[in-house]
C-alpha cells in the first residue's frame, strides 16, 4: 500500500488507478483495530491526514481522462484514525514512476505543456 502524492498529470492510467485503490484500501484498513499504521508512516508510504484530498485529486484526474471512470468510482469509505501525520517520500515516488514507460510519457507531456511547447 502506497500513496504516491505526486502531480496526477505525471501518472499513467494504470498508476492512477493503483493509487486510487490504495487510498481506498488505506481508508478501509484504518477502521481495523489491528492495522499497523506506524510502519507505513515510518517508511513514508502514506499521508493519512491527506486521504480525502488525494482521493478527490485522483478521481478528478481519472474522470478528466475518461468519463467512464465515474461509473465505477468507489465511494471513499468513512474512516477514522488516531492521529499521526505522514509525509510521503515524493522523490522516491517519482523515481518509482520513472521506471514506467507510460508515466514517463505523461511527465514529458506535462512538462511540454508547462513549458509552452
Ligand atoms: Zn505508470
Amino acid at each position: 500500500m502506497r500513496m504516491l502524492m505526486v502531480p496526477t498529470v505525471f501518472m499513467c492510467d494504470i498508476h492512477l488507478r493503483l493509487e486510487y485503490h490504495d487510498v481506498i484500501f488505506l481508508a478501509k484498513d484504518l477502521n481495523k483495530n489491528d492495522f499497523n499504521l506506524d510502519i507505513l508512516l515510518e517508511n513514508r508510504r502514506v499521508e493519512p491526514q491527506n486521504i480525502k484530498r488525494r482521493y478527490d485529486e485522483l478521481v478528478v484526474e481519472l474522470v478528466n481522462r475518461n468519463e467512464d471512470y465515474s461509473q465505477y468510482a468507489d465511494e471513499l469509505p468513512a474512516y477514522t484514525y488516531g492521529g499521526g501525520c505522514g509525509e510521503v517520500d515524493k522523490k522516491s515516488s517519482l523515481k518509482r514512476l520513472m521506471k514506467c514507460k507510460r508515466c514517463r510519457e505523461c511527465m514529458v507531456e506535462a512538462m511540454c505543456k508547462l513549458s509552452g511547447f
